[in-house]
């Protein structure tokens, strides 16, 4: 295991003030407020980072609208060139890098490792993208006229940011947000502010060594900084990931002054796991859903829903893996299950558990905070398992917490009733052997979430499809497939070439 103050140094972010530029300047040290950050593995504190303040956002805002004239003007594949400099940056510092996520945010490290190599995949596909951002030709209706469509980039992207997916949420938005020809300011969350100085940094290091000018990514740290973005006429584009809470006021300030938003927010993610599943598998996929990032992913698998057939056999395979499961250091790579965030975090889980049992809910794995010995940050809990009702109050929300609800069902249709049967639509899935259950699962009859599996869990995803949810999830796509579109903005050009000025629908007007 390495030492953190190693981690930070090679990171080049010991000692610079907290970057909110590309690196050319850092941060005036205007003696303005800081935000420790402890990490949530033994609870010791990393460092402290400066926050913006309202001076240092105007400026920022300056220089980034200053930028985007230069940066706009750059073709597009050379600025995917960029983007892959910043890739061949971030497997430089992989290791570093991914530590750092899963000290600072407590994920285990394999999957801190995870987060980086994402943050590569998604350089690599906007590199190649960088010389696709296509637009169709359509013909036109009047003689000698030719129509097509083009994508401009829109200006400054915001780029705010949950705390779970502490790098790897950025570059989905950066990456493909640099290529399109945007500028982007990043506001990520207060819990991670350390992972945000380290990708800034990386990336600013690029741009310098491109020549290219200050405020072509920039990086406010502060929980004030998000509702100054909403509503910030000259920020075109808000990319929010975080919880539907915070999502639903974002949604409403931005659209207010008529701004762009992409929402990525909660899920409530569930499993059907059919009498024709293979459990074996059934089994893998739902525990780490469930477990994995301590119930902490957008995507972790909070219900299963069970065929009666084989309901108790399921289970009692589920209470045997879970009596399996090691909780500890996740920087120690034997143990299963990392902390939560923060003790708040905590209170959120324990409140859930006692919520549940007033409705109802039979717990067959009991929840608990641990204590002592290895665990003195308090924030180490017991993953657990309790028998529910899908109507319950505390089943329709979100806990962010390694809190799996486990339900019965008979049929199909009422299987794919109950999955839909929450106010999330983010991820989905069905454990089957059966083409006519899988299939239908994937009709138009089916699962009504943005991303629906078969025979793979609900959690993860990889780079290359696009990325997000509906209803109550807020409807944005990220990542992969044609995501780029939105962030550009869509410009249908009509040219003339005739003699003539043929009007379209044969309209006449003659003078
Ligand atoms: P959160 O909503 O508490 O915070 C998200 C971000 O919003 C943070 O940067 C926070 O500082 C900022 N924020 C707070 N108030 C704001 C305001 N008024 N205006 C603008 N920004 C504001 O979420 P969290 O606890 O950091 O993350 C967990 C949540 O994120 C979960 O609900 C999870 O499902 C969701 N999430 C969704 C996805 C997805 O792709 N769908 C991915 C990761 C996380």
């Amino acid at each position: 295991q390495k030492d953190i103050s190693i981690v930070l140094k090679n990171l080049g972010i010991l000692d610079i003030n907290p970057a909110y530029s590309t690196g050319k300047i850092w941060g005036p040290d205007s003696g303005a407020a800081t935000i420790e950050s402890f990490s949530p593995v033994n609870g010791k504190k990393i460092a402290s980072v400066q926050v913006a303040t309202a001076d240092d956002y105007e400026n920022v805002m300056k220089t980034a609208e200053q930028a985007f004239l230069t940066w706009r003007n750059i073709p597009a594949p050379k600025r995917g060139d960029v983007v892959r400099q910043l890739g061949d940056a971030l497997r430089a510092n992989k290791e570093d890098l991914g530590t750092l996520v899963s000290y600072e945010m407590g994920k285990s490290l394999q999957e801190g490792f995870g987060e980086v190599q994402e943050m590569i995949d998604i350089c690599d596909f906007a590199v190649g993208l960088s010389r696709q951002l296509y637009g169709l030709t359509m013909h036109s209706e009047r003689p000698s006229h030719r129509m097509y469509e083009q994508w401009h980039p829109m200006g400054i992207v915001s780029i705010i940011s949950a705390f779970n997916f502490p790098v790897a949420v950025w570059s989905w938005n950066a990456a493909l947000a640099l290529v399109c020809g945007n500028v982007c300011v990043w506001k990520p969350s207060s819990k991670t502010p350390l992972c945000a100085v380290a990708c800034q940094h990386i990336l600013a290091n690029v741009l310098q060594a491109n020549d290219l000018p200050e405020g072509i990514s920039a990086l406010l740290i502060g929980n004030a900084v998000g509702d100054m973005m909403n509503h910030d006429k000259r920020i075109p584009l808000v990319s929010f990931t975080g919880s539907t809470r915070i999502g639903r006021h974002v949604s409403a300030a931005v659209a207010g002054r008529f701004g762009q938003t992409i929402l990525e927010l909660g899920g409530n993610n569930a499993i059907i796991i059919s009498k024709d599943a293979d459990l074996d598998m059934s089994i893998i996929g739902a525990v780490f859903g469930a477990v994995g990032t301590a119930g902490q992913r957008c995507t972790s698998t909070r219900r299963l829903i069970i065929h009666e057939d084989i309901y108790d056999a399921f289970t009692a395979k589920l209470v045997k893996a879970y009596g399996q499961l090691r909780i500890g250091d996740p920087l120690d790579q034997h143990n299963h299950v990392g902390p939560l965030i923060d003790t708040a975090a905590v209170d959120m889980y324990l409140k859930a558990i006692e919520k549940g049992k007033s409705e109802g809910a039979k717990f067959v794995v009991e929840g608990g905070v641990l204590e002592g010995g290895n665990y003195t940050s308090g924030c180490y809990v017991k993953p657990c398992v309790a028998e529910v009702k899908n109507h319950y109050e505390i089943v329709q929300e979100e806990t962010f917490a390694p809190i799996l609800y486990l339900i019965k069902y008979k049929t199909l249709d009422q299987a794919i009733a109950l999955q839909n049967g929450v106010p999330q639509g983010l991820s989905s899935a069905i454990m089957t052997l059966n083409l006519r259950e899988a299939e239908q699962f994937l009709s138009v009859n089916g699962s009504d979430c943005g991303i629906a599996n078969v025979n793979i869990g609900t959690s993860g995803a990889e780079i290359g499809g696009a990325f997000g949810g509906e209803k109550e999830t807020g409807g944005g796509r990220e990542s992969g497939s044609d995501a780029w579109k939105g962030y550009m903005r869509r410009q249908t050009n009509t040219i003339n070439y005739s003699n003539t000025l043929p009007l379209a629908q044969g309209i006449k007007f003659d003078l």
